[in-house]
């Protein structure tokens, strides 16, 4: 097998570096834990990315339903359905608010499709989409342009009618719906922003607003489901519905799933032809993203999200480390703002074997499976806290 300097100098010879330099070539993952190519383990405190992040690598439960699946039937055209793909959009039904689904494969196409149904149902001289400073909808053009400003640079002009307020300010909020408006977007919890979370009050208040002005409430639960906070959805925490919810990440246990999921009323006019996916709700991803959230319900991985992100909290907490100044979060979803740079103390851990990750410069972020062993979270948390104190 090649060294881990040879695929890294085959990766900056033969793909594109939009990812900058890559930082190790992994070659293996188990649970909580993944192997380099020269053998080097690492605990993971960001499997994936969050695309890992309810099931860890390779849990059994979803390589055995992929396996099972490809041996059965990989792809059809999208004028037919298949069994896993039902199901998944069922259970996806039966956890949220009812909403039907369209599937695809990343986060960014989710919203693709929760800003195309939003401007089709808005009616006539409504295609404005609200979005929020420090949020992240991801990098096509459309998601792109409700994404913040440095993100876009070099890629303008925009989509036109996107507005930008400040997160959990009800009154800038307001302020900016008019007669143009076609919906608001939001994340939960902001996660690329840094792990902020907004009060009940202004989750609420934005519900309340879009009813009295009849635009869609769109919530990007792309980071925050399904279960890393506690509850199926992030928006549960809150006492609202959405209009339409993306989904992405860590909903197809470590294979392609996304998902644009709206209430019937909206839904139904998205009719044959006005929007698609040709792999999207293919048979292999479903069956990996319907064993994963069937996992969630057997295992009651909700308590553990909650229980296991007390932990981590609590130990970073009573560690009483000067240069954390505030651990926030809901879950497993949790974000350290440091009073400095981030990024060479996440270095450091990745050196001595445990991934975090690093946002906003001074955001560490944890988000771990949702399955980690109690021992797994004690190890990467005495690397963390080491690298901490140092
Ligand atoms: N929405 C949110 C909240 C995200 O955090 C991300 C990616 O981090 C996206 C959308 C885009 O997802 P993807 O990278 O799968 O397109």
């Amino acid at each position: 097998m090649a060294t881990q300097q040879e695929l890294l100098d085959l990766t900056h010879q033969y793909l594109i570096e939009n990812y900058g330099p890559r930082k190790r070539a992994m070659v293996r993952g188990a649970g909580s834990r993944i192997w380099d190519a020269d053998g080097n383990e690492y605990i993971d405190f960001f499997p994936g990315f969050g695309a890992a992040g309810v099931t860890g690598h390779c849990h059994p439960a979803v390589v055995g339903a992929i396996k099972t699946q490809a041996g059965t039937l990989l792809a059809h055209g999208n004028g037919y359905t298949n069994v896993p793909q039902v199901a998944l959009a069922k259970m996806l039904a039966e956890k949220g608010f009812g909403g039907q689904s369209f599937f695809c494969h990343s986060g960014a196409e989710a919203n693709e499709g929760a800003l195309k149904l939003a401007r089709l149902t808005a009616g006539e001289g409504r295609y404005k989409i609200i979005s929020c400073h420090g949020c992240f909808h991801g990098r096509t053009m459309g998601a792109l342009s409700l994404t913040p400003e440095n993100y876009q640079k070099g890629f303008e002009p925009m989509l036109p009618g996107n507005v930008k307020v400040d997160y959990n300010d009800i009154d800038a909020l307001t302020r900016a719906v008019d007669d143009e408006t076609a919906g608001i977007i939001l994340e939960p919890i902001q996660g690329e922003g840094g792990v902020n979370i907004p009060t009940v009050e202004y989750m609420q208040a934005v519900r309340a607003l879009c009813d009295a002005h009849k635009i869609a409430l769109i919530i990007d639960e792309v980071w925050t489901a399904p279960a890393r906070t506690g509850k199926w959805f992030a928006y549960q925490h809150y006492g609202i519905e959405p209009d339409i919810m993306s989904l992405g990440k860590a909903t197809g246990g470590g294979l392609p799933v996304a998902a644009t999921v709206a209430k019937a009323a909206l839904a139904e006019k998205m009719v044959g032809g006005t929007h698609g996916c040709t792999l999207g709700g293919n048979p292999v991803c479903a069956a990996a993203g319907l064993a994963t959230m069937k996992l969630i319900e057997d295992d009651d991985l909700l308590t553990a999200a909650v229980d296991k992100g007390a932990k981590i909290v609590g130990a970073i907490e009573s560690a009483g480390i000067g240069k954390v100044r505030e651990v926030r979060g809901k879950g497993l979803f949790i974000g350290m703002q440091l009073d400095g740079p981030g990024a060479d103390i996440a270095a450091t851990c990745l050196e001595r074997g445990l991934i975090i990750n690093c946002t906003q410069e001074s955001v560490l972020r944890l988000a771990p499976a949702l399955t980690i062993p109690d021992t797994d979270i004690d190890a990467g948390l005495e690397i963390l806290l080491d690298a901490l104190k140092a």
